[in-house]
C-alpha cells in the first residue's frame, strides 16, 4: 500500500453539513481520496457535533478523514484566533525583549493537558489521521530581524533551561537557544504522537518550509525520526513565498523524500491551492509534476474549491484553480503517470 496515490483536500469556512453535502461530492468527483478537517479551538467548543457529523458524511462517502488542531493555541497554523491564549495570559509565550506573544507555550503544563482533551474529542468524532499543522513558536513574519533568535522565555521555559543547562536562559548564547527550541518541538510532537497512536489513529506532521535557525526548525531529521509518526510532510507553497516553484517545491520534495526513507516514514507534499494569482493557475499541475518526480505519492491541497469562501486568502480564480487539482488528481488516480 505504500505506493498507493494519495489524494488530499482540507476543507473549512462552512460548518452547516446540508452545505457541506453537495461540496462532498464535488470532493468525490474531483478525485479527492483523503479530506483534512480543520478542528479549531472554536470547533471543538461550539461545533464539535457538527464536525462529527461533517466527519461521519466524509468517511461514509469513501474519504479518509484527517483532523487539524487549526491555530489551536496559535501554536498550529490557521487563520483563528486562540481562546485559549487570551484566557491564560499566565501560559503564553515570552518573546526575547519580553513582550507578551498571542500564543500558548509548548512547554505549559495547561497547553500539555489542553491537547491531550483536544486529541480525545478528535477521537471521540471519529478522526484517522491526526494532522499536526505546523507547529511553531511564536514569529511574526513582517517582523522577522526584530530578534537575532526567537525564543520564548516565559517562566515554563526559563525552569526546562536551568533544569536540563544549569544555567539561565538569559545568559544562553544562540546555538544552545536553538537547540533548545528545537528540543521543546520535538518533545512536544512525541507526546502528541504517543498518545494519538494510543488512541488508535495515526500521525502526519506537517512543517513550515523555513529552515532559518533565527526562527525556524533547521534540523528536520529530529522530526522525522519520531518513532510513532506516520507521515511526514512539509508545505512549500511557491507562490505565497514568492519563490521559485522547480526549486523551491523540488528541494523541499527531495528533503522530505530522503528523510522519509531513512526513517521510514510517508513523505507528503502539500500543494498550494489559495492565494493562486489569475493566469498562473497551470503552476498547481507543474507543482504535483516537481515533487511526484522527487517519489512523492502522497498530495494534499490548501484548500477546498481555491479557498473562494475567505477573502484574505482566496484565488483569483477559485474555480480554475479547484479544477485543475481535480484533473492532476484524477491522472494520479488512474494510474496516468507511472
Ligand atoms: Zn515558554
Amino acid at each position: 500500500m505504500q505506493n498507493a496515490i494519495k489524494t488530499g483536500i482540507s476543507y473549512f469556512g462552512n460548518r452547516n453539513p446540508r452545505h457541506f453535502i453537495s461540496d462532498l461530492e464535488e470532493i468525490l468527483t474531483h478525485n479527492c481520496n483523503f479530506i483534512v478537517h480543520t478542528f479549531s479551538e472554536n470547533d471543538q467548543q461550539f461545533y464539535k457535533d457538527t464536525i462529527r457529523e461533517l466527519v461521519s458524511l466524509s468517511k461514509d462517502a469513501g474519504l479518509e478523514c484527517h483532523l487539524d488542531p487549526w491555530g489551536v493555541g496559535r501554536v498550529f497554523g490557521g487563520e483563528t484566533y486562540s481562546s485559549l491564549a487570551l484566557r491564560n495570559i499566565d501560559a503564553c509565550q515570552i518573546l526575547p525583549d519580553g513582550d507578551i506573544a498571542p500564543a500558548i507555550c509548548f512547554n505549559h503544563p495547561k497547553f500539555r493537558g489542553f491537547m491531550r482533551a483536544w486529541i480525545d474529542d478528535a477521537a471521540e468524532i471519529g478522526a484517522d489521521v491526526l494532522f499536526w499543522d505546523e507547529p511553531h513558536f511564536f514569529i511574526d513574519l513582517k517582523e522577522k530581524q526584530r530578534f537575532d533568535v526567537w525564543y520564548c522565555r516565559c517562566d515554563a521555559c526559563t525552569r526546562k533551561f536551568h533544569d536540563s543547562h544549569s544555567k539561565d536562559i538569559f545568559d544562553a548564547d544562540r546555538e544552545s537557544l536553538i537547540r533548545f527550541r528545537e528540543d521543546c518541538v520535538v518533545e512536544f510532537l512525541s507526546e502528541l504522537c504517543d498518545y494519538t497512536h494510543a488512541k488508535g489513529m495515526k500521525n502526519a506532521v506537517c512543517l513550515l518550509p523555513i529552515k532559518d535557525a533565527s526562527i525556524g526548525l533547521s534540523d528536520w531529521s529530529r522530526v522525522a525520526a519520531i518513532s510513532n509518526l506516520d507521515i511526514f510532510g512539509t508545505d512549500p507553497y511557491w507562490m505565497f513565498f514568492n519563490e521559485d516553484l522547480r526549486a523551491f517545491v523540488g528541494d523541499f520534495s527531495r528533503d522530505v523524500v530522503q528523510l522519509c526513507q531513512q526513517f521510514q516514514k510517508e513523505p507528503q507534499i502539500w500543494i498550494q491551492a489559495y492565494k493562486i494569482a489569475a493566469g498562473r493557475e497551470e503552476e498547481l499541475q507543474e507543482a504535483v509534476a516537481v515533487a511526484y518526480s522527487e517519489g512523492v505519492r502522497n498530495f494534499a491541497a490548501w484548500s477546498y474549491y481555491g479557498n473562494a469562501y475567505m477573502s484574505y486568502n482566496r484565488s483569483d480564480s477559485p474555480q480554475r484553480v479547484w479544477d485543475i487539482i481535480g484533473d492532476v488528481y484524477g491522472e494520479l488516480q488512474r494510474g496516468e503517470w507511472e
